[in-house]
């Protein structure tokens, strides 16, 4: 088994940009600048957009932090989204979810201007991702590309099942992977909660996707021998070994089926900080107009 060094590989490409986002400095004479949008107090959404502001210091990006009250209304949001979607100086914004249930969050993924949506949420992102053509990917699906290729994992005809359909992660990883594209051209299973003989399914994969939010749901008799895991879930479980009383794992149940795949990745130090870099290639793209102009 060989593990798939999300943390590593996210560190190698901050270095290799650091000169990139020098040179675009002295010919723009600005960096690309992301700003992040935080509504209320939740720990995890926290600790993410503080993730996302780090790497853009460490790359040497610009970012703006809005913290937002959890009673903060629905058109003080759409507001504020408002004013970054005029503002020159942003290349790209993030509002980060899940948020408070008295707002709607369709509406607020419409109201970003799909030149900024730098998460590739907007249905014009969405769309566009679907028919190949030049768009910005959604981050999640985005690093999970990034690692396949950089590991060398050939996509081209194997058979990707992946667990859990989300419009952030699921869904638009099954249409990448399917599309004709490099880290593409695979035949794609989605499955989901009403999805019958799951664990068949799942058996049958030579790479297997989990984006469900369920402690060691993927156990070690539904991976085929030499698969290819890529869990996407981050989930807190209680241990009181742990200083904190708890700590994070993935949908996988890690220590054994890492005895019977190729690749794996680990929660946490896998998918999660390749999610940061998909943002921040696409606040990049936006920054040097390559995706709109
Ligand atoms: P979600 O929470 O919106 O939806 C969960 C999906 O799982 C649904 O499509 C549902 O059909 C499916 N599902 C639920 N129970 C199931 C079952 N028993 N069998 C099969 N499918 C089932 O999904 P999400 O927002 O994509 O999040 C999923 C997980 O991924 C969460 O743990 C989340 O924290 C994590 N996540 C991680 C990253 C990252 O960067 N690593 C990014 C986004 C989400």
């Amino acid at each position: 088994m060989k593990l798939i060094d999300g943390k590593a590989v996210a560190e190698e490409i901050k270095i290799h940009w650091k000169q990139e986002v020098i040179e675009y400095k002295n010919k723009s004479g600005r960096v690309p600048h992301l700003a992040a949008i935080l509504v209320g107090d939740n720990a995890a959404s926290e600790s993410y957009v503080g993730n996302k502001v780090k790497s853009c210091a460490q790359v040497g990006f610009q970012s703006t932090l809005i913290k937002m009250e959890s009673d903060v209304t629905e058109e003080e949001l759409l507001d504020e989204i408002e004013k970054l979607n005029n503002d020159q100086d942003i290349d790209g914004f993030i509002v980060q979810l899940p948020l408070p249930k008295h707002i709607d969050e369709v509406k607020v993924i419409l109201a970003i201007d799909y030149k900024k949506d730098v998460d590739g949420f907007h249905p014009v992102n969405f769309g566009r991702m679907a028919q190949g053509l030049p768009c910005y990917l959604p981050a999640t699906p985005y690093g999970i590309t990034l690692l396949l290729e950089r590991y060398n994992i050939e996509t081209s005809g194997k058979h990707v099942v992946v667990v859990g359909r989300s419009n952030i992660v699921g869904t638009p990883i099954s249409i990448l992977l399917s599309r004709k594209s490099p880290a593409g051209d695979a035949t794609v299973t989605l499955t989901h909660s009403r999805t019958k003989n799951i664990s068949i399914i799942v058996s049958r994969a030579d790479i297997v996707i989990s984006a469900i939010g369920i402690p060691n749901f993927i156990t070690e008799d539904m991976i085929k021998e030499g698969a290819v895991v890529i869990d996407v879930g981050i989930n807190r479980i209680e241990d009181e070994t742990m200083a904190k009383g708890s700590r994070l794992v993935g949908d996988v149940d890690f220590n054994r089926v890492k005895n019977k795949c190729s690749f794996i990745t680990p929660v946490p130090g896998g998918v999660g900080p390749m999610t940061v870099m998909g943002l921040l290639l696409n606040t990049f793209k936006s920054a040097k107009k390559e995706i709109y102009s």
